[in-house]
């Protein structure tokens, strides 16, 4: 089972969400680290987002009705 990554976000894939692994690119990596919100914090292999957080940027805020 895995995660979101996202310090707001409790979407895993057991909630039937769409998980995405942190991409190799540094600059999108950089532009995903900042969605999570998480200072200090560098993203793992396993590290993933879920599409919600990955697709919408800055949803930092948003209540998640789940
Ligand atoms: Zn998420």
């Amino acid at each position: 089972m895995t995660g979101c990554s996202a310090d707001y976000c409790t979407n895993s894939s057991t909630k039937g969400f769409q998980m995405c692994r942190f991409p190799q690119d540094i600059k999108r990596r950089k532009l995903w680290m900042d969605n999570v919100n998480r200072s200090d914090w560098v993203p793992g292999s396993s590290s993933c987002l879920c599409h919600v957080c990955t697709g919408w940027g800055k949803i930092i805020g948003q209540a998640f009705a789940s």
